[in-house]
């Protein structure tokens, strides 16, 4: 079996944050861990060596704190980078994704012109919950074009069971609860 080293010690920087933005969600607050200068380079650091970076043409971030992991992991692999932002804020030509949410339903965007055909993309986020957001962006990635050369985010809430969404898609995070 492959060396994985131990990345849980992470998790002494993530803050739980109990009923934020509502009742019964425990929020995982990354703000103390990029504040951390040890564990912010570390991070970047274990993700970008997971990946074969001439694998990677871009990286895509998801709004709003997939862009903080997705802008220092591109200048690591010195590839471009992409947002992935809500509904409405982009101003330019837009493709877009349509996912399901607890209640009803909420839309991802990307600049049609982001990706070329055919580039590698590496899509980032901070935590992956139900996978539904992450799996959107790939959806996205894919309607423009490009080949989803990896989903990454810094935690997993595998409790969720997010993972099962991504089939079919090469899938790392660091860490696990
Ligand atoms: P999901 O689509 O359910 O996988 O949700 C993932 C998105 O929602 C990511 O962009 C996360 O930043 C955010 N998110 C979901 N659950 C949490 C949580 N418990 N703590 C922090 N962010 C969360």
């Amino acid at each position: 079996m492959p060396f994985e080293p131990d990345h849980d010690w992470l998790k002494e920087t993530i803050r739980d944050i109990p009923d934020f933005p509502k009742e019964g969600i425990v929020f995982k607050d990354i703000t103390p861990l990029l504040a951390d200068k040890k564990a912010f380079t570390y991070t970047i650091d274990a993700i970008a060596h997971h990946f074969d970076r001439d694998a990677i043409d871009k990286v895509l971030g998801i709004e709003a704190r997939g862009f903080m992991v997705a802008a220092p992991l591109a200048y690591r692999f010195t590839a471009g980078l992409i947002p992935v932002r809500k509904a409405g804020k982009l101003p330019w030509e837009i493709a877009s994704q349509e996912y399901e949410l607890e209640y009803g339903t909420d839309r991802l965007e990307i600049h049609r012109d982001a990706i070329e055909p055919g580039e590698r993309i590496l899509v980032v986020d901070d935590v992956l919950a139900t996978g539904g957001t992450a799996r959107a962006t790939a959806l996205l990635t894919e309607q423009c074009g490009g080949q989803v050369a990896g989903i990454a985010t810094i935690m997993e809430l595998a409790f969720l069971g997010g993972r099962s969404k991504l089939s079919g898609y090469e899938f790392f995070s660091l860490i696990s609860y």
